[in-house]
C-alpha cells in the first residue's frame, strides 16, 4: 500500500503549479520566466537574475550520499522547519486530522499542526524524559497522521534508540508517517534513522544544516523519505525554494575540507558538553543536568528566573525552558566554545543565588 492513501485526497488531485524552469530544457537563449536580461551589478558570474533550480541535482547529490540514502530519497527544504510544514499540510486535512508529539519536545510541530487547523494529540515522555511508546500507541486513531519524534529531543537532550525508533515505524505501517527530527543526530552516539528507511515506507527523517554544520543563516535542510511522499511535498512547495547563495554556501561547506571542520568541531562540542556537565553540577545553584546527545544542556536550577537574571547581568543568553512541562526551574544552555562555557560556570559560580 502507498503512503499517499494516508495524504489529503484533494492534493493529489490538485493539478501543480508548473514553473518555467520545469517546462524547458536549459538553451543558449532564455526568454521563457521574465528574469532581467542583465545580472545585477557585482554579480561576479553567480548568474543571480536567473531563477535557481528548484532542486539542485548537485548538493541533493552530495546530501544523500552524506546521509546514506538514494538522490531521490531526499527533498531539500529551507531549513527542516519547512520539511514539517510541508509534511504537515500535505498530510493533515484542517478540522479533522492530528499530529501526535511528545512533550517536552520541540515546538515547532505544534505550530505548523495550530496553522494548519490540524489536532495535536500529546503524549508526554515519562518521568526519565523517555518516550512512552505504549502510550504512544495507544494515542494512535483514526486521524492521527504524523507522529513527530524528536531524536536526540530539544529541549531535554535524549535519544530515542533505533529499535524503538523501528518498531513504531513498523506499529504505524499504513496508519500513520513517522516523522523522526535528527537536528542534533550528529552530536548523538547512534546511528540516523536513515538507516532504516529502505524497510519502512511511512518514515521520515529530518536532516538539517543548521547545527553541526554551522549553516543556520544558510536556511537548508533535508527531508529524507519514500519517493512517493517527495513528489507530493514538491507539488505543494513554491517553485524555487532554494536561494542560489545558500544553495553555492551549502555546496562549499559540504566539501571535505568543510566536512573535516565540521567533524571536529562536533568532537569538541561533545566533549565540553560532557566537561561543561560535570562543572554545572558542582555549583550550589544547580539541582540537576540532564544528560544530552545534543550540543546543549538542559540544566535545572533552585532559581531558574534568579539565575538567568544573573546570567542576562553578565552578559550571558541561555534559554528559560520552564514553560514546558515537567521542565519548572530549567534553563537550556547551548554548548560554546571552552572560553564561552567558562564564562557560564564563572558567572554561575559567582551569584548569590542558592538553594
Ligand atoms: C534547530 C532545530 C531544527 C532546525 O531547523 P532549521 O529550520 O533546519 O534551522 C529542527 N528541529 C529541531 C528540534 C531543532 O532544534
Amino acid at each position: 500500500m502507498s503512503v499517499l492513501n494516508l495524504a489529503r485526497p484533494e492534493l493529489l488531485k490538485m493539478a501543480p503549479y508548473s514553473s518555467a524552469r520545469m517546462e524547458s530544457a536549459a538553451l543558449p537563449l532564455m526568454l521563457n520566466a521574465n528574469e532581467s536580461a542583465w545580472p545585477p551589478p557585482g554579480d561576479s558570474g553567480r548568474g543571480l537574475h536567473r531563477y535557481p533550480e528548484p532542486q539542485p541535482l548537485a548538493l541533493r547529490a552530495r546530501m544523500a550520499k552524506l546521509y546514506g540514502v538514494d538522490d531521490e530519497q531526499v527533498l531539500l527544504t529551507r531549513g527542516s522547519d519547512e520539511a514539517m510544514d510541508l509534511l504537515v499540510r500535505a498530510f493533515c486535512r484542517p478540522g479533522h486530522d492530528a499530529i501526535l508529539i511528545n512533550p517536552p519536545t520541540f515546538g515547532m510541530y505544534a505550530v505548523c499542526a495550530a496553522v494548519q487547523g490540524a489536532t495535536v494529540v500529546e503524549v508526554p515522555l515519562d518521568d526519565a524524559f523517555q518516550l512512552d511508546e505504549q502510550a504512544m500507541l495507544g494515542a494512535i486513531c483514526a486521524n492521527t497522521k504524523l507522529v513527530f519524534l524528536c531524536s536526540p529531543n530539544n529541549p531535554t537532550g535524549g535519544a530515542v534508540p533505533l529499535q524503538v525508533i523501528e518498531h513504531l515505524a513498523g506499529a504505524l505501517a499504513g496508519r500513520a508517517l513517522l516523522v523522526v527530527d535528527e537536528a542534533y543526530i550528529e552530536f548523538a552516539d547512534q546511528r540516523s534513522a536513515a538507516t532504516l528507511l529502505a524497510r519502512h515506507v511511512n518514515l521520515c527523517v529530518l536532516r538539517t544544516l543548521s547545527k553541526a554544520w554551522a549553516l543556520a543563516g544558510v536556511r537548508i535542510g533535508a527531508l529524507l523519505a519514500d519517493t512517493d511522499v517527495i513528489a507530493l511535498l514538491r507539488r505543494i512547495m513554491p517553485p524555487y525554494p532554494l536561494p542560489t547563495p545558500s544553495v553555492a554556501a551549502a555546496v562549499k561547506t559540504l566539501e571535505p575540507a568543510g566536512e573535516a571542520t565540521m567533524r571536529q568541531r562536533v568532537a569538541a562540542t561533545v566533549s565540553e558538553r560532557e566537561r561543561l556537565r560535570v562543572a554545572l553540577r558542582e555549583l550550589a545553584c544547580v539541582r540537576d543536568v540532564l544528560s544530552s546527545q545534543a550540543n546543549f544542556l538542559a540544566v535545572r536550577f533552585h532559581q531558574a528566573a534568579e539565575v538567568q537574571r544573573a546570567l542576562v547581568a553578565a552578559g550571558i543568553a541561555v534559554r528559560d525552558i520552564g514553560r514546558y512541562p515537567r521542565l519548572c526551574d530549567f534553563l537550556r544552555i547551548s554548548i560554546g566554545t571552552a572560553e564561552q562555557n567558562d564564562a557560564v560556570v564563572g558567572a554561575l559560580a559567582s551569584t548569590t543565588v542558592v538553594a
